[in-house]
């Protein structure tokens, strides 16, 4: 995938020639509109697609012939459904990584600490997890990733290295932020579509179906079903071999920095 910013100064040198060759018919019109929408298409795709890498090189799964893969939490801590998750991971014995909002961490250190102390790795996803996240300038970005990242250090003494940004959507002051604060980011190769899902048989069949050796699973921890489909999910995973492992064992890269 070409990167930012060589894809922005094509489309947009496009755009000038045609400007400067001048819309002369309705034929140079139509090519021109054309080339409108597919710009368009190109930058949108980019932003939303979390692993189109068009912005930040971002991990969305592991090459590996080994049957292991990882399994992701994002949006919490819930001092319910979260306490949920935990007991569930802990009766398998597996290790989780959650993309924790550093708001919800001011609210609940304890659930941070339990992660840690149960030898989860608690990652970085933004303060506010705003709806507006995406059109937040650099400084606020930075202050937001900043920001989370002193408050999971002052629950657990560490400072996290992962970060997924916010609906996996990228843009280049997100892009600058990353790289001035060097974090790795994270995607996800299966989405589980949990928040939107209400049949938890569907909702693990299909992940099912995607699963493959080196995959990273996205769920969320903030929700009352939270319980019931990670314990069908590791069912589902025993039953056909698969090996629960946590995110930096999978990709062999700490997960926090070393101060
Ligand atoms: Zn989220």
């Amino acid at each position: 995938m070409m990167r930012y910013p060589w894809i922005h100064i094509i489309l947009f040198a496009g755009f000038i020639v045609f400007v400067l060759l001048g819309i002369r018919s309705s034929f140079w019109l139509v090519i021109f509109a054309c080339w409108i929408a597919f710009s368009l298409a190109i930058l949108i795709w980019g932003s939303s697609s979390v692993c189109s890498g068009m912005y930040i090189k971002v991990i969305c799964r592991v090459n590996t012939d080994e049957k292991k893969m990882t399994i992701t939490f994002d949006d919490g801590p819930h001092p319910v459904y979260t306490i949920a998750v935990l007991d569930t991971l802990r009766q398998n014995n597996i290790k989780a990584v959650f993309f924790v909002k550093g708001r919800e961490v001011a609210k609940h250190p304890d659930i941070i600490q339990r992660m840690d102390e149960e030898g989860h790795v608690i990652a970085n996803h933004s303060w506010s997890h705003s709806h507006w996240f995406d059109l937040f300038p650099y400084a606020r970005m930075r202050q937001e990733l900043e920001n989370t990242n002193l408050i999971i250090h002052n629950a657990i003494g560490k400072t996290p290295r992962f970060f997924r940004p916010p609906y996996g959507v990228t843009n280049p002051p997100l892009a600058k932020t990353i790289k001035k604060l060097n974090l790795t980011t994270i995607g996800w190769s299966i989405r589980s579509m949990d928040t939107v899902g209400k049949d938890p048989e569907k909702l693990v069949s299909r992940i099912k179906n995607k699963m493959v050796p080196g995959s990273i699973l996205l769920l969320h921890d903030n929700l009352s079903q939270a319980e019931d489909i990670l314990g069908r999910i590791i069912e589902m995973g025993n039953e056909n071999g698969y090996k629960f492992v946590p995110l930096d064992e999978l990709l062999n890269i700490k997960a926090y920095d070393s101060n």
